[in-house]
């Protein structure tokens, strides 16, 4: 969720992180009635036929940015104070939302990071997460810190290859999950508005992160996009000030009964997990 709701609600939410075991890399039976892609949105995300390399994203820089953290709610002074969020001021972070029973965003976020963390390592690509840890003692970090990150790559950010010091990272992905009035379900894709940045290649990669979600069987959103399950908006800092091309991925909405359902099982978050990592590798593969 990208508003600011009350710090309470989420202070009721009450689930520690146990990273689920991943299983087998196939796909799951589809678990919707959605209907399958048309022609257009899978040959969006077809990939390169001479890819037989079991690393075919060596080489790569992704930044995985779960939003908000568990414990933003006990640490109202920190994540209220403001900063640069792009030519403007922004609270540093939010609480985010949580479902009806209390499942906090934070949590999914952090759940569906680790399954996309695992399988682009496993993939060859290097990983730069925003936050390492979904903790009720800690905060944060800011939205600019979001912004920013991976704009010029740190020794201390790579791993055992540091070629990439100095240089930006290819990609970002950003995981939130929404809450909006309980009728309404299915994904959203943001990208920014602001002229920084990679509007043209952003939205490229928006539209590949459409085509994986709803061949994954997701749902577009009914309230957000007119059926596109696009949104451009200028407000908000992970994306105005990432200067690699980036989106915000909206995965559901958490007030919503079915939407919930998926969104809290580990069955689900893989599922939106590996959609995700789809996404990215064609992305990567052809820009
Ligand atoms: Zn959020």
């Amino acid at each position: 969720m990208t508003a600011v709701m009350t710090a309470g609600l989420a202070a009721a939410v009450a689930t520690a992180v146990g990273l689920g075991v991943l299983s087998g890399v196939g796909r799951e039976p589809e678990a919707t009635t959605a209907p399958r892609p048309t022609q257009a949105t899978t040959h969006a995300l077809a990939t390169t036929s001479d890819s037989t390399s079991d690393k075919p994203l060596a080489g790569k820089v992704v930044v995985i940015d779960p939003g908000h953290q568990l414990g933003n709610s006990r640490f109202p002074s920190k994540i209220n104070r403001l900063v640069d969020a792009g030519g403007f001021k922004k609270p540093c972070n939010t609480t985010g939302t949580s479902t009806n029973s209390g499942y906090a965003e934070a949590t999914f976020n952090f759940k569906v990071a680790k399954v996309v963390q695992r399988r682009l390592k496993k993939l060859g690509a290097t990983v730069v997460m925003t936050r390492k840890a979904n903790r009720y003692d800690r905060w944060g970090p800011c939205v600019d810190f979001r912004g920013r990150l991976g704009n010029k790559l740190k020794k201390q950010q790579l791993g055992a290859d540091k070629s990439r010091a100095g240089t930006r990272a290819d990609l970002k992905l950003s995981i939130h999950g929404d809450g909006s009035a309980a009728g309404n379900r299915g994904f959203h894709i943001i990208v920014s508005t602001h002229k920084t940045g990679h509007r043209a290649t952003s939205k490229a990669y928006a539209k590949r992160t459409r085509a994986a979600l709803w061949d994954a069987g997701f749902k577009r959103s009914t309230y957000i996009g007119g059926g596109t399950a696009l949104s451009f908006r200028g407000d908000l800092a992970t994306l105005n000030l990432s200067r690699i091309p980036a989106v915000m991925v909206e995965l559901g909405n958490m007030r919503n009964a079915k939407d919930a359902k998926q969104m809290t099982s580990a069955k689900g978050q893989r599922k939106y997990g590996r959609a995700l990592v789809r996404a990215i590798r064609a992305q990567l593969e052809h820009g």
